[in-house]
C-alpha cells in the first residue's frame, strides 16, 4: 500500500488549430466509413488513452535528448518494460530465485527506463493519469473528409478504393485534465516536458497526421500541488484543506504554471 504524499493536477484546454480525427466511432448514426469517437452525449471527445499515447511519444522524444533512458516501449537499452530479451530475463531471474515482492520492486526500480516509470509498463502501473477530454468549444457539427485509397501493386489511387473519414473542424477546443501521483522528481519533469510541448504548439493528436491534421495548442495551463512531505502544523492545515476542500482550488495550492515548468525542467538539465 502507497501512501499519498505529493499529487499534481494538471488543467487546460487543449485547443484545435486543424481538424481532428479520432476514430473508433462503431455503432454510431454517423453515415462515414471512418466515424469520430462520440461520448454517451454524442458529442466527439477525446479519450484520455489517445491523449496519454500522443504525450507519452511526446516527451519520449525529448527524454533521450534530455540524456535519461527511454525505451519508447521497443526492445532497446536494457528496460524490461518492453517485450524482449531484457523482459524475459527479468521474469526467468524473477522465477529462479524466487524473488519477494520487495525484491521485484527494488529491481525494477533500477532496470525500467525513466518514460516506463512514469507511464507504466506491464509490470508497474503508471504515475500519471488522463482523464477524458470532453468538448467544450467547436462548430457544432463534424465535417466529413474525402480519402483515397492507394492500390498497393500499382500505387495508384483507384475509384473503388475512395472512402470518407468524419473530422472535427478546426478550432474546436477540449478540456484536459491530468493528474500526478507520489512522482519523482524526474517523472515530474519529463510531465513538464510535455506539457511545454503542448504549450507550444509541437503536440498533435488522432489520426492522419501525415495530411496535417489533429495539431494542438495547450492554453490556460494551471498547475496545482498537495504536498504533505511536510510535517507537523503545516502537514496538518495541507491536509484539512485538502479533505475539507470542494474545488481544486479550495483543495491545493495553485503554483505558476509557467514558473513551474521552467523549475522542473531546469532541475533535469540544469542551468
Ligand atoms: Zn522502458
Amino acid at each position: 500500500m502507497v501512501h499519498l504524499e505529493r499529487r499534481y493536477v494538471f488543467t487546460g484546454r487543449l485547443a484545435f488549430t486543424t481538424a481532428l480525427h479520432i476514430g473508433g466511432g462503431t455503432g454510431t448514426l454517423s453515415p462515414s466509413d471512418s466515424p469520430v469517437v462520440r461520448g454517451p452525449d454524442g458529442l466527439p471527445f477525446i479519450p484520455g488513452s489517445s491523449f496519454k499515447g500522443s504525450f507519452r511519444s511526446t516527451v519520449e522524444k525529448l527524454a533521450l535528448a534530455a540524456g535519461l533512458r527511454s525505451c519508447g516501449l521497443l526492445p532497446q537499452e536494457g528496460c524490461p518494460g518492453a517485450e524482449g530479451d531484457a523482459q524475459r530475463d527479468l521474469r526467468h531471474q524473477a522465477e529462479e530465485e524466487r524473488w519477494t515482492e520487495a525484491k521485484l520492486v527494488t529491481e525494477l526500480e533500477q532496470r525500467l527506463c525513466d518514460t516506463c516509470k512514469l507511464f507504466g509498463s506491464v509490470f508497474r502501473s503508471s504515475r500519471i493519469f488522463f482523464d477524458d477530454l470532453p468538448l467544450v468549444e467547436w462548430a457544432g457539427a463534424t465535417q466529413i473528409r474525402d480519402g483515397v485509397g492507394i492500390d498497393r501493386d500499382t500505387e495508384k489511387a483507384r475509384d473503388r478504393l475512395k472512402y470518407d473519414f468524419e473530422v472535427v473542424p478546426p478550432d474546436a477546443a477540449f478540456s484536459m485534465r491530468v493528474s500526478l501521483e507520489n512522482p519523482s522528481t524526474t517523472d515530474l519533469a519529463l510531465a513538464c516536458i510535455g506539457f511545454s510541448e503542448f504549450v507550444g504548439g509541437f503536440g498533435s493528436l488522432g489520426g492522419k497526421r501525415s495530411r496535417g491534421l489533429g495539431r494542438c495548442e495547450l492554453r490556460d495551463l494551471r498547475v496545482f500541488e498537495l504536498d504533505l512531505t511536510v510535517t507537523g502544523s503545516e502537514r496538518a492545515e495541507r491536509l484539512k484543506n485538502y479533505l475539507l476542500g470542494r474545488t481544486l482550488e479550495e483543495k491545493m495550492l495553485e503554483r505558476n504554471a509557467a514558473d513551474f515548468l521552467d523549475e522542473q525542467i531546469r532541475s533535469l538539465i540544469g542551468g
